[in-house]
């Protein structure tokens, strides 16, 4: 039975690393606070209790980590993945973080003997929890094919779209549509009730047509309801949008939407919501319309 590390068992990682020991793997899982190693524990994996501990155990090791600086010091630390990595370990980081540094990384592990991988992944905790996120990987071919099987255990649907780092650029392009869709379907929402429109039905109609997304079935009633649970924090989607303009830099481009969404998503974080979920956005467009409780 092949042994998959996950180091990093938070909202994606915890239900990733379960559907991989539902799916037959043997899984053995370290995240930094103990509690989520246990709850791997109680729901087939195995508990361990370093990343020296888990890469010296695993054919495959998938972190998912938040941000570019996590990932870089859990793979490239002194006691990091790879100085523990066996020739020919797959190491796949699902984490959303910057494309250079996943190309850096990509070069450090090949150097090292290990077939890296750059796979972020889309589809929220739902799609965590159902094993039916898409997943945009970058880096080789044959690394690809031989990270199939695993990947098919936690996603649905699985593009290798490019060399290293090009899994996260399709990520960033991602996130900008999302975030958008989010703004937009809070401006919706404040100009229904402001117009004392009910929004509920006026909701199912836009579904159906032109207007309807992804975004719109999933977070439009929870938006409409005030329910701001994480999900996906606002803080993590702030770190997206700064990739994405970031890459953007790099590429010469200009993204004139992505630069005002992202305003207003660092604007929510910094009244102090960023650890709500990201349709949190519906709060501050709220608050420019003057329908918030100061308005
Ligand atoms: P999270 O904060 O819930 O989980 C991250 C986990 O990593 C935490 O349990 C934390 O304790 C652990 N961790 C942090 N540093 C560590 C270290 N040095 N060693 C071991 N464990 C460490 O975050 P999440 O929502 O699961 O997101 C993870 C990544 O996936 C992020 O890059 C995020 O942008 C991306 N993502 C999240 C969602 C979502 O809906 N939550 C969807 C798609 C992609």
């Amino acid at each position: 039975m092949e042994t998959v590390g996950v180091i990093g068992l938070g909202v994606m990682g915890g239900p990733m690393a379960a559907n991989l020991s539902a799916g037959g793997f043997d899984v053995v899982g370290y995240n930094r606070s103990p509690a989520a190693v246990h709850a791997l524990a109680a729901r087939g994996g195995r508990a361990a209790g370093s990343i020296a501990d888990v890469t010296q155990q695993s054919d495959v090791v998938i972190t998912m980590l938040p941000d570019s600086p996590d990932v870089e010091s859990v793979v490239l630390g002194d006691d990091g993945v790879l100085a523990h990595a066996r020739e020919g370990l797959v190491f796949i980081d699902c984490s959303t973080i910057r494309p250079d540094v996943s190309r850096t990384i990509g070069e450090l592990a090949r150097s090292a003997g290990v077939r890296p991988l750059d796979a972020p992944v889309s589809g929220g905790e739902r799609g965590a929890k159902e094993a039916s996120l898409s997943i945009m990987v970058g880096g080789r071919a044959e690394d690809f094919q031989r990270a199939a099987p695993v990947l098919s255990a936690v996603g649905k649907t699985i593009v290798h779209v490019g060399p290293d780092g090009a899994g996260q650029t399709v990520k960033a392009a991602n996130q900008l549509i999302v975030a958008g869709n989010i703004a937009l379907v809070a401006e919706a929402i404040v100009l229904l009730e402001a117009s004392g429109v009910d929004p509920g039905p006026a909701l199912t109609v836009l579904q159906g047509g032109l207007a309807g997304s992804r975004v719109l079935d999933l977070k439009g009633p929870t938006m409409l309801a005030r329910d701001f649970t994480p999900g996906f924090r606002t803080e993590l989607h702030h770190k997206d949008l700064g990739i994405a303009l970031a890459a953007a830099r790099d590429a010469a481009v200009a993204l004139p939407v992505t630069g005002l969404v992202s305003q207003l998503v660092a604007s929510v974080c910094a009244r102090g919501m960023g650890s709500l979920d990201h349709g949190a956005l519906l709060t501050l467009v709220e608050a420019l319309a003057g329908r918030d409780s100061a308005g």
